[in-house]
């Protein structure tokens, strides 16, 4: 009997319409146990090589993991994957919410969808049977509406609804995916994949739950859990990500004016405590967890009218939509966070790209007779929200900015190419590789583009970390520096976070460090719910299969090394506080390369997977795959 799981992915063929269950076995779960990883392995296999992001043929798979949907903390979340429209290579974005576990309780562990239907459609699982319904009427709709409308229509103020709004149907290539109106697979353009197949939504419900091998094991864990929120997590209940600002600020850390600065001074305009003392309604929570660092935000005067049912603005929508544009006027970017939330956008990449236009329109490359005569200086509010609703309906300049600001950039010319913050071709997250060194390696090498929950940051490695050391980490480096046992801490990290990915785990909640849990107990839980005697070697393999996954797609479609690039902005000295005159160098990042491919069993040459690790990895087939395409090292180079 498997244990918490199903044994069932639902197939959909949007272009036929069929609708097919797969009961894959148990090392088949052992192997990939979720989320990332077994998506992955639905794209390797089902959407050939040169796949176009937006074309019929690109599989979006929505997986959850053998964890999702127990009555612990931390463990609702569901990972998509696609060929990403943003980048051109691999696409892999998580969320939150009540979703993920609900498509559990639907009884099934993921959805695979290929193919686009004739009209727009959504997709009704519920207990263990699936269907396809019209979606006319909620085309052009705004998330939550589609959110009442599917309620209302399928009677049930208790089904959960992961859909699209205007931004994903009109492929702004940063649309996301969004559930509860406000938790997004936010990243790498998963919404215009869902927009590009005609579906609006998928709606879940069910009342279907795995068994659990050993109940009372994770009942002490949950306990355990419970108990310690406070201690451990007490600042993430209070203020959630958004505490980050000022301790961002004071690290010379907080991105400003497109990454001009590591400072930003009317940071205290966008505080968390700002927040919890103007706009701020309540917490929010995903399934079952305790922390509850969700924030909701409310206003009903001004022009920037918040509705809770959006929620509120996390860091990294602080900064990017505020610090990055120069804008401290906290209602305007809940506001700009809102109307992502309510199209269907990343406001990591919307709040980035509009930043960077407004270092063109400072410089001089982008003018009123490009933007349709509006102004897009620093600091402006008004046209900071203007902006969003333009790109999501893709009017005017806005259809110019909803291309991501890289290919934007492509229309400019070399000078706006070197105002970029983007890796691979997406917008880079507001943690600073200037202070924070090893994020300048692991932006370059990840292989979705530049993110800042892949790893752990320096922080944690500045002195000796019992946590850490369970990785057998413990020789602690300055956060500034990037040698080689920088980037053994940097690899071992993201395996663990690549790791959390493939089981869909909060990294608030479980992780190698300041988490709630540490890893010891992730093996605890891992055990007491499948029965497998899983290690924390087994677990870090786990990882690393799926970074090699990531990597392997991305080797096929004929990106490497040379796409392993930074900003040419990050090689230039900071300005202001104490990051000032701090810069990047392309030499140490190289270096750092090269050390990465080697300890990875990489190609150094390429930066490609090689036939050896593969099949230590247990995936020897995904050598199969790439050699449909290209030539598949057979063991390492050095050179
Ligand atoms: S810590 Fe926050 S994001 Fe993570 S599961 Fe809990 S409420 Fe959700």
């Amino acid at each position: 009997m498997p244990y918490g799981y199903h044994g069932k992915i639902l197939h959909v063929n949007l272009t036929t319409g069929s609708l097919t269950v797969e009961e894959p076995d148990e090392v088949f779960y052992r192997t990939y146990m979720g989320g990332s990883a077994m998506g992955l392995y639905y794209l390797l296999k089902n959407s050939p090589p040169g796949t176009e992001p937006l074309a019929p043929e690109n599989t979006l798979a929505l997986m959850d993991s053998v964890l999702t949907g127990l009555p612990i903390a931390g463990q609702s979340r569901m990972c998509a994957t696609a060929r990403s429209p943003l980048t051109g290579m691999v696409g892999d974005s998580q969320c939150g919410g009540f979703w993920p576990a609900e498509l559990k309780f639907s009884g099934f562990d993921g959805i695979v969808i290929w193919g686009r239907a004739e009209q727009p459609v959504y997709l009704w699982v519920h207990d263990g049977q699936a269907e396809l319904r019209d979606a006319a009427h909620l085309w052009g709709r705004v998330t939550h509406d589609v959110q009442r409308a599917l309620e209302d229509e399928l009677g049930d103020r208790r089904i959960q609804v992961l859909g699209i709004g205007p931004a994903g149907e009109n492929g702004v290539r940063f649309a996301a995916m969004m559930n509860m109106s406000n938790r997004a697979n936010g990243r790498t353009g998963m919404g215009a994949v869902m927009g590009s197949k005609n579906l609006k939504a998928i709606a879940v419900r069910g009342r279907q739950r795995p068994e659990v091998f050993d109940g009372e094991a994770l009942k002490a864990l949950a306990k355990w859990g419970a108990e310690n929120t406070e201690d451990v997590m007490g600042g993430m209940t209070r203020l959630g990500t958004t505490g980050l600002i000022r301790t961002q600020q004071g690290r010379g850390g907080l991105p400003g004016y497109n990454y001009d600065s590591g400072v930003f001074d009317d940071f205290e305009g966008l505080s968390g405590q700002t927040m919890c003392d103007t706009i701020l309604k309540g917490n929010d929570t995903c399934y079952a967890c305790t922390v509850r660092c969700k924030r909701v935000v409310e206003n009903e005067e001004g022009p920037y009218k918040l509705d809770p049912a959006y929620g509120g603005p996390e860091y990294e929508s602080l900064s990017m939509l505020g610090s990055y544009c120069g804008i401290s006027d906290l209602k305007a970017v809940a506001y700009a966070n809102q109307l992502c939330n309510m199209y269907g956008m990343d406001t990591m990449s919307c709040g980035a790209t509009i930043a960077w236009a407004m270092d063109c329109y400072a410089h001089g490359i982008i003018t009123k007779a490009d933007t349709g005569g509006l102004a897009l200086n620093y600091g402006d509010g008004e046209v900071l929200t203007r902006l969003v609703e333009m790109i999501a309906r893709r009017e005017g300049f806005g259809d110019v900015l909803a291309e991501g600001s890289a290919r934007a950039a492509r229309r400019f010319g070399p000078a706006a190419e070197d105002l970029l913050i983007t890796v691979k071709g997406s917008e880079m997250p507001a943690h600073m590789p200037q202070v924070k060194r090893s994020l300048a390696l692991i932006y370059a090498v990840n292989p979705f583009g530049a993110d800042h929950m892949s790893s752990e940051h320096d922080g944690s490695y500045t002195e000796y970390n019992a946590r850490i050391a369970e990785l057998g980490l413990f020789d602690p480096q300055p956060a500034r520096v990037l040698n080689a046992e920088k980037v053994r801490y940097a690899f071992y990290t993201q395996c663990t976070y690549s790791m959390l990915d493939t089981l869909d785990l909060c990294q608030f909640v479980w992780g190698p460090d300041w988490q709630l849990f540490s890893l010891s107990q992730l093996v605890e839980f891992v055990r007491a719910v499948t029965g497998w005697p899983v290690t924390v070697f087994e677990l870090q393999k786990l990882g690393e299969r799926r970074l090699n996954m990531l990597r392997a797609f991305n080797a096929r479609e004929g990106f490497g090394r040379d796409q392993d690039t930074i900003p040419k902005k990050l090689t230039k000295p900071l300005k202001g506080g104490s990051s000032d005159g701090l810069f990047v160098t392309v030499e140490e990042v190289e270096r750092a390369k090269d050390i990465y491919y080697g300890m990875a069993g990489w190609d150094v040459a390429t930066g490609m997977p090689v036939r050896a690790k593969l099949e230590e990895l247990g995936i020897g087939w995904v050598a199969g795959e790439l050699e449909t395409a290209c030539a598949v090292p057979e063991a390492a180079s050095d050179d």
